[in-house]
């Protein structure tokens, strides 16, 4: 590995300070870049000069001056750069080409029955991409691929601990891609990439202690605790998942190896693996008030806000947020159990906490592709740590 000097890091950082300012207040000129990063005219000159020849700023035209050189506004070229974003799910691979501006360019999806192995989640996933490379001329113009990955990931090593709909391992994902492609890839699981763009840009921010639950092909869970998404020792934190929740009759083995897990029964893997259904022919069933469907959707509702409930009650978050198929197919009728069981649950000092419901599944491929710009302009010492 090649060794950092402290005066390369420099360099770097300075140059991420000049590059996010002008993603973040663009159009801005050298002198207003030199006062606001307090660097050097000459740095801030070298700096731009450089991002000039990359072709990832763009000058415009100078303006008006009060006398001597008028300023020259600099602006990123967004319409000249894209990101790819993947979401690889347990039955399919989507992929989304932004550019910089965010507009929408190309879509493509691989559906999957079932992923064979480890090679076969690698080959969707490029065959994807292959497609989504095509519709830009030139590859220099792709400035990173975001994968958002319903499992668990170590983001900061590229290692995915499981994959949707395959299993435990310890896959060094960013690097075989890496190594396909020269260019760099982003890991982040789905549900702390949502949280951290919900935090960010979404209906999160401005909160400082919250939690995004997903309740979907497996069910999620990420933590943000004074502004810093919660990894735990060993990068699995949130794992909501595998909440003990259910007893009795209703305990099934779960995949990770414990018992009574809340993914048993209530996400649609689960709920195909251990009932039997669908999630249309459970949603089907408990409107038309059929009673085995009743019956278990009680299981599972009590479950959920149980769950739900101690969580708050544990960590006192200001806000939860909570998303995923199962709220898309229940709506209201799930919605409004949740509200009134949970705050009757909770405990008065625990009862300001806002419950926020996003119906609509988060386009992940997108939101993907938006971890590339936050890692393409971040200044490394930044904070939302992610
Ligand atoms: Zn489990």
């Amino acid at each position: 590995m090649t060794r950092v000097t402290s005066q390369q890091l420099l360099k770097s950082i300075n140059q991420q300070k000049v590059l996010h300012l002008i993603f973040a207040e663009g159009p801005i000129s050298r002198v207003e870049l030199a006062d606001k990063t307090g660097l050097t005219q000459q740095t801030v000159t070298n700096i731009v000069n450089r991002l000039l020849l990359e072709d990832i700023v763009i000058e415009g035209t100078p303006g008006a001056s009060s006398g001597g050189r008028k300023p020259v506004p600099l602006t990123i070229n967004v319409a000249n750069m894209f990101a790819i974003g993947i979401e690889l799910a347990g039955k399919y691979v989507q992929g989304a080409l932004h550019n910089f501006r965010y507009d929408l360019v190309g879509e493509a999806r691989r559906p999957v029955d079932r992923y064979v192995n480890e090679d076969h989640i690698i080959a969707t996933v490029c065959e994807v991409i292959d497609e989504l490379l095509q519709l830009v001329p030139e590859r220099s113009r792709i400035k990173g691929i975001g994968l958002s990955i319903q499992g668990l990931v170590v983001s900061k090593q590229g290692i995915a601990l499981r994959l949707p709909g395959f299993g435990w391992g310890r896959f060094p994902l960013q690097e075989r891609l890496e190594n396909r492609y020269d260019m760099p890839f982003y890991l982040e699981n789905d549900v702390n990439l949502l949280a951290i763009n919900e935090n960010m840009n979404g209906s999160l921010r401005g909160s400082s202690n919250n939690i995004t639950l997903k309740f979907d092909y497996g069910i999620g869970g990420a933590i943000v605790a004074d502004n810093q998404l919660v990894t735990g020792s060993n990068f699995v934190a949130g794992e909501f998942g595998h909440y003990k929740a259910f007893t009795g009759a209703n305990v099934y083995r779960c995949h990770c190896g414990g018992m009574g897990c809340l993914t048993t029964l209530a996400s649609t893997s689960g709920l195909a693996m251990n009932a039997g259904l669908t999630l249309d022919e459970f949603a089907e069933g408990v409107r038309t008030g059929e009673p085995r469907m009743a019956e278990l959707y009680e299981t599972v509702v009590t479950a959920l806000c149980l769950a739900v409930s101690n969580v708050v009650t544990f960590l006192n978050p200001d806000q939860v947020l909570m998303t995923g198929k199962l709220l898309e197919s229940f709506g209201d009728l799930l919605i409004q159990v949740m509200d009134e069981r949970i705050m009757a649950n909770v405990p008065e000092t625990c009862r300001g906490v806002r419950l926020n419901y996003m119906r609509q599944k988060p386009n992940e491929a997108a939101l993907a592709a938006g971890l590339v710009l936050k890692r393409v302009f971040e200044v490394p010492v930044d904070s939302l740590s992610l």
